[in-house]
């Protein structure tokens, strides 16, 4: 690739940006008084430089102050993979928060019951617990596991994302051995004595770190999502699960955004038999919710140790988890939107715009690859797909990316920041994924010729 024309290309896609949003800059450089300019450091992850700013979202659109409309495969990253703004989660909270009232009284509400048989239902897990946040599901999915086994390690796999989670800010260093993932910041102790690491795929080195049996249990992704997508092989997920049974080791799947793979996510799909899933984002339909899910043997064990404090301040719970309001949502959510229909519509969507990106790709004879899990699409700029988190993060070309980005932003279309990521939800068309094909392939066509 002809990186000078990169270059030339990234600049005046820039240039483009800066043109089209003034509004958005001035109201960047008026926020003086945010760490970092913005709500979330992180939303300075965004190629130009300064993020867009939200006006209106609903469905598969989203405007910004600007005045411009996107078809939005970002969907918050997973957050409104049921579209913006939901018609039947739009209802419920409204009759909750408006009508009803009471977001947070510290009161169970009847919806919760229901939300935790559905979740049963499709994951499998039979008693759940409520969070609002992944991050906070698997902080204390964590905690659960430390008690239930009293060993005191996590394993997770090399260059996977469970949210801010001390325990799994840890790589596979080029020693072959766990240290701390780059940027880490202000780490409570040094992440080893906490936390073991494995590749993804790799059986063997998973075997030699649970065989030192203080792992409590292993965290993962039945694939990883979070360093492009990274597919399980044949046997690899069967024998994750032989291992950690021979040593005595729980399982936890985060299905936050493998839940692109099916109602039940992948566990569901394929399955899977895991101790303990832990999922959000999507399941309160842009309302703040996250769930845990123990099996009946591992929440009697619990349940049955009168050491542990789970009901006040033993580490485990939130004020404001499984409130009403975010109940609510997930119930309406999980009963109205992403329903089993709903997610067979996604599948096919994000099929044909796999079958795009790789019409491009193989247009030009590019290196690339793309993988799909069900809902959701993501390319790599290597090939053949990477089998495990570090060979995904040594693919990574930001520069390329952020033309990618830009280039479709200023058209109308936005990826996810982080990924070269889509995902489909249930009001994208085939129109919106065949207006990306095109621009995807006006792109390189100006880079490549
Ligand atoms: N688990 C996975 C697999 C995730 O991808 C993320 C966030 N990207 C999280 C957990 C954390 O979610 P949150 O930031 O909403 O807590």
């Amino acid at each position: 690739m002809d990186r000078t024309r990169l270059h030339r290309l990234l600049a005046r896609e820039s240039a483009e940006a800066e043109r089209r949003n003034p509004r958005s800059r001035a109201a960047y450089e008026g926020a003086g008084n945010l760490f970092g300019r913005v709500p979330m450091t992180w939303m300075n992850k965004t190629a130009g430089a300064f993020p867009r700013y939200l006006a209106t979202a609903r469905g598969a659109r989203v405007t910004d102050i600007d005045g411009h409309e996107y078809i939005d495969f970002c969907l918050g990253d997973t957050g409104a993979m049921a579209g913006h703004s939901p018609a039947p989660v739009t209802e419920a909270v409204q009759r909750r928060f408006a009508e009803l009232g009471g977001a947070t009284a510290m009161l169970p509400t009847e919806d919760a019951a229901w939300v935790g048989a559905e979740l049963t239902r499709r994951f499998g897990p039979t008693h759940w617990s409520f969070a609002l946040t992944a991050t906070d599901a698997n902080r204390w999915a964590i905690r659960l596991a430390r008690a239930a086994t009293g060993r005191p390690k996590i394993l997770v796999n090399s260059y996977c994302y469970h949210g801010s989670v001390d325990e799994s800010l840890i790589v596979v260093g080029p020693d072959g051995r766990g240290t701390a993932r780059p940027g880490n910041v202000g780490a409570p102790c040094d992440v080893t004595l906490t936390s073991r690491v494995a590749e993804f795929n790799d059986l063997e080195q998973l075997e030699r770190e649970l065989a030192h049996g203080d792992v409590a249990a292993v965290l993962m992704e039945p694939a990883l999502t979070n360093i492009g997508i990274v597919l399980p092989e044949a046997g690899y997920l069967a024998g994750v699960r032989a291992l950690t049974r021979r040593y005595g080791t729980l399982l936890i799947n985060d299905e936050t955004h493998t839940l692109s793979a099916g109602p039940g996510g992948c566990t569901a799909a394929w399955d899977l038999e895991p101790d303990v899933v832990t999922v959000g984002k999507a399941i309160g339909g842009g309302i703040p919710a996250g769930a845990y899910g123990l099996s009946a043997d591992l929440a009697a064990r619990l349940l049955g140790r009168p050491d542990l404090d789970l009901v006040d301040m033993g580490g485990v719970g939130g004020t404001l988890a499984g409130n009403a309001l975010s109940v609510a949502a997930m119930r309406a959510t999980l009963e109205h939107v992403l329903t089993d229909e709903a997610f067979a519509r996604m599948s096919k969507l994000s099929e044909r715009f796999e079958a795009g990106v790789r019409a491009g790709i193989d247009a030009h004879g590019l290196p690339w690859s793309v993988s799909r899990l069900g809902a959701r699409t993501e390319y790599r700029f290597t090939s053949p797909a990477p089998r495990t988190g570090s060979e995904s993060a040594a693919a990574s070309d930001p520069e390329l990316e952020d033309y990618l980005h830009l280039y479709l932003a200023n058209r109308g279309i936005l990826l996810t920041p982080f990924h070269n990521m889509a995902l489909m939800c249930p009001d994208t068309t085939e129109q919106d994924v065949d207006t990306h094909t095109g621009l995807f392939a006006a792109a390189l066509t100006e880079l490549l010729g």
